[in-house]
């Protein structure tokens, strides 16, 4: 056995690493050098990564330094494959959660902004200000404030406004939406004790009254939850807003999806039905609200953050209170929200804001981009599809749609792109619905199209 054989053995033995022909481990700094070739990534990662690969392989013997390379290389692959990037939505589903919600651009350069300056004092001012006010005369309120999301809005409003005291909330109402958003839980972290009122089917105003009156209770804010993400059938009743609004406590209301006004003044034409179950902000107010808390990034159609509008002593109350410092968003949040106000405005929402794009586009016109997508790529079928407005907005409602459809699963190939495609596959058939797919990228998805048949 030669000298070298035999040190390679020990080598073996001592540190349960392979080794190559020549006889040497593979070295971590030469593996992260040869992944730098395939892989666009800092050094120090590679570095990792080479790391990783060696110890993997030392405590999984037998392998080879071709294996430690591949398990490297995959390793780096599977990274870059992680990193924030855009994505093609071809699901039909306009609010993916797993796509970030609302698309939205966020125009910003790296010059400094008025974020906290008064411009006509020169003095420090408020990043709320200008905002809310835009916000407040949207949604028919007196004041309005943003906040990093929803649940930071119901938390925020329930901390200010009944802190060391009760919030009267439905057993219908008692929910808990998307991950780890659960009303009993963010009350409690409020701060305040919740109160059960009613049944879990039917809750009258005459459950809310009694509770109110109970005189172990002291109850600050009736808070009205919408339950976005499903809906219960059959022998069930709530009390709208409307009637809670004669209760002698404030009503704040987590309507959740963000609608401003269900009339939808900023389309042509009238609002459309799938939105017709859809608690509106304008509305909620008008029948007596003093609060309504939503998302951003839902049906509003803007970058994740919240929105608290209502009256004003309430608003402030909220505006006051030390959590809303850890709450507030930052200046590109306001900015895109402030640029969404105005065009919600100036009623141009549907050119400008792309939520309102997708929803408002016809089924006819994705027809058409269906036929000229698939008569380019040689492949495909035109199809009709559902899309859903999705994030538990309008829950059970459709919006017709078309798209194209190609027989087999893609998926893992789409989304291996550089700029990656996310489809749905159904009985072995990849769809690609055109309504969450902007016009110009059409192109993109002719050439991957393509790209499935070559
Ligand atoms: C989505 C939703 C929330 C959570 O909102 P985030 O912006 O995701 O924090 C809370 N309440 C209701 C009713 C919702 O629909």
């Amino acid at each position: 056995m030669s000298f070298q054989r035999l040190f390679a053995d020990r080598f073996k033995a001592m540190n349960r690493v392979s080794v190559d022909t020549a006889g040497r481990p593979p070295s971590v700094d030469a593996l992260a050098r040869e992944l730098a070739i395939r892989h666009s990534l800092p050094h120090a990662l590679l570095v990792d990564f080479a790391r990783r690969a060696i110890a993997t392989a030392a405590s999984s013997l037998p392998s080879t330094t071709t294996q430690v390379k591949d398990y490297a290389d995959q390793l780096a692959a599977e990274f870059s494959q992680s990193l924030l990037r855009e994505v093609i939505n071809a699901t039909g589903v306009l609010l993916h959660t797993n796509l970030g919600r609302a698309p939205v651009e966020m125009k910003s350069t790296d010059r400094a902004s008025n974020l906290e300056l008064n411009m006509d004092t020169g003095e420090r001012g408020s990043r709320q200000s200008t905002v809310g006010k835009l916000l407040a005369l949207l949604c028919g309120a007196e004041s309005a404030i943003v906040v990093n999301n929803n649940a930071a809005a119901v938390l925020l409003v329930v901390a200010a406004l009944a802190n060391s005291r009760d919030v009267a909330v439905s057993r219908g109402e008692s929910v808990e939406i998307g991950g780890n958003f659960r009303i009993p839980e963010v009350t409690e972290q409020s701060g305040a004790r919740l109160v059960d009122v009613g049944t879990t089917n039917r809750t009258r105003l005459r459950d809310y009254k009694k509770a109110i009156d109970k005189r172990d209770n002291d109850i600050a804010l009736v808070l009205k939850v919408h339950p976005s993400n499903y809906r219960v059938s059959g022998f069930v009743e709530d009390t709208p807003v409307r009637e809670l609004a004669t209760l002698p406590v404030p009503v704040v209301a987590d309507i959740g999806s963000g609608l401003i006004d269900n009339t939808c003044p900023w389309l042509e034409g009238r609002a459309p039905a799938w939105l017709a179950n859809e608690p509106a902000a304008r509305q909620t107010l008008s029948d007596g609200a003093a609060l309504v808390m939503f998302s951003g990034d839902k049906l509003f159609g803007g970058p994740q953050c919240g929105v608290i509008a209502g009256r004003a002593d309430l608003v402030e109350a909220c505006a006051q209170h030390p959590l809303a410092r850890a709450l507030r968003p930052g200046s590109l949040t306001m900015i895109s929200m402030q640029s969404l106000a105005l065009s919600y405005l100036a009623r141009t929402a549907t050119s400008e804001i792309a939520f309102w794009k997708m929803a408002s586009i016809s089924v006819a016109e994705l027809q058409l981009r269906a036929k000229k997508i698939i008569s380019a790529a040689h492949i495909g079928e035109v199809c009709s599809l559902d899309s859903i407005p999705g994030a538990g907005s309008a829950p059970g409602a459709t919006i017709s749609s078309a798209g194209v459809v190609v027989a087999g699963d893609h998926l893992a190939k789409l989304r291996n792109r550089e700029l990656p495609i996310v489809a749905r596959v159904k009985d072995s058939k990849t769809y690609f619905d055109l309504r969450t797919v902007r016009n110009e990228d059409d192109h993109l998805l002719i050439e991957a199209l393509r790209s499935l048949v070559e």
